[in-house]
């Protein structure tokens, strides 16, 4: 067993730090700050080869493997948090579902643009009666025609605001099986948005509202029985968002790391105070045993998708790692890292949203806990006149 990157991987890392470096360490505290989609960043990294580097080469993307993507978010991350959005959404998020169950035509009409930086696509999954059970979900596809009619609504959609397309998750029928998704483009008739409402993290989303909106039969995604597939695929997001968390904590990291080297109270440099010293020792333990994690999550994925036991337990160690890093950052930082012009207070409201989205810490759990006792756990009541017997 081998804990190092290989050669290859050390020098794609070093090629992307170096692209991260030149193009976005100036900048990194404004875009952090930005309401806009960084579509400059999006196009620049499209140039570079950082959207699509899992997507099949046949699709028109990188045929590069799972782990790549990881060592590219991250060194993005490192250098500017916001702009791991973008390599999120070019490489973890509803593209890799896209990529990977699209039609020939699809794949012209919606991937092509997400790789080249000028589109970009959104996953709307949630509903306001439908979080974490999430197969809940009462959005409906009619048929009609030549197609179905799609009605109902959304919410928590990230990037809901700059979006050219969504893959919405609907019901064709009941039950699970009855789950399948759509791609439906920004103006369709009748989709409308609700008002803004923004997230601590900063990221504004609006209500999605689908009112009879027709959807031909070529823009649907996976039929009834897809849901299986696309949740497969979901755990590759939430590496993605593992990968986030992590790189953040490690940006909070750093930057009080440096700062207490500097900074002097007492007469002394706060670093020779043994009360911070062990708050980054205990910091950098979390942080290096999550990111093997991470890499054996992405790791063995590369051999498939990725196991939804050792994503769970790598987003676990991940959300947590990279919040309390990024928590205790700013509490050896003082009032420096409690302010905006420091991007240690974007690192830690950014690495709260991620404990909730993309399967709160509490769900994942459930799933490790199964994993554990070899065991489902259902989580809704029994039928009236099943239990007690
Ligand atoms: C920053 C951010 C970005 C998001 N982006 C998207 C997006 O792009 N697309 C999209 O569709 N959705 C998105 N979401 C929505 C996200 O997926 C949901 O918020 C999440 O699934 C939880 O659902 P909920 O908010 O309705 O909470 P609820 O499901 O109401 O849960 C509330 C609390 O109860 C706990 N809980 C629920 N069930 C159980 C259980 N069985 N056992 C133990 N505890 C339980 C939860 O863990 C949580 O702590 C985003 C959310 C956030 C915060």
């Amino acid at each position: 067993m081998d804990f190092r990157l290989t050669e290859e991987q050390r020098l794609f890392a070093g090629s992307v730090r170096a692209f991260a470096e030149r193009h976005l360490r100036a900048g990194a505290l404004a875009r952090a700050h930005d309401e806009q989609y960084p579509w400059d960043v999006a196009q620049l990294m499209a140039g570079q080869g950082l959207l699509g580097i899992t997507a099949p080469e046949e699709a028109g993307g990188l045929g590069g493997s799972l782990m790549d993507a990881v060592v590219a978010i991250q060194e993005i991350a490192r250098v500017c948090p916001r702009s791991a959005d973008v390599v999120q959404a070019g490489n973890f998020g509803a593209i890799r579902v896209l990529a990977q169950h699209a039609t020939p035509e699809q794949r012209e009409r919606y991937l092509k643009p997400l790789l080249a930086g000028t589109g970009l696509i959104a996953v709307a999954m949630t509903e306001p009666d439908a979080g974490s059970a999430v197969t809940e979900l009462t959005t409906s596809l009619t048929p009609d025609g030549d197609g179905y009619r799609l009605s109902g609504s959304k919410i928590f959609t990230t990037h809901g605001l700059h979006a050219t397309v969504f893959l919405a998750y609907a019901r064709f029928g009941p039950g699970v099986g009855g789950i399948g998704s759509v791609l439906v483009e920004r103006g369709a008739e009748g989709f409308t948005f609700g008002k803004p409402v923004r997230f601590l993290s900063g990221e504004d989303w609006n209500p999605l509202y689908f009112d009879n909106v027709f959807i031909p039969k070529e823009n649907v995604l996976l039929g009834p029985g897809g849901f299986k597939k696309q949740i497969a695929g979901f755990n590759v997001e939430r590496l993605g968002n593992s990968s986030r968390a992590l790189a953040l904590g490690q940006y909070a990291f750093e930057a009080a790391r440096q700062h207490v080297l500097v900074r002097r109270q007492f007469g002394r440099p706060l670093s020779d105070f043994q009360g911070l010293q062990w708050k980054f020792a205990e910091m950098k333990l979390q942080l290096e045993a999550a990111q093997l994690l991470l890499y054996r999550a992405a790791s063995n994925a590369d051999r498939g998708l990725p196991s939804p036991e050792e994503t769970a337990l790598a987003k676990l160690a991940c959300n947590r790692a990279g919040f309390n890093a990024a928590n205790e950052a700013m509490q050896a930082m003082g009032g420096a890292g409690f302010s905006e012009d420091s991007l240690v207070e974007y690192c830690f409201r950014r690495t709260r949203g991620w404990m909730i989205a993309g399967g709160t810490i509490e769900v994942l759990l459930n799933r490790v806990a199964e994993h554990v006792f070899d065991k489902r756990f259902p989580q809704r009541p029994e039928p009236a006149g099943r239990s007690g017997s």
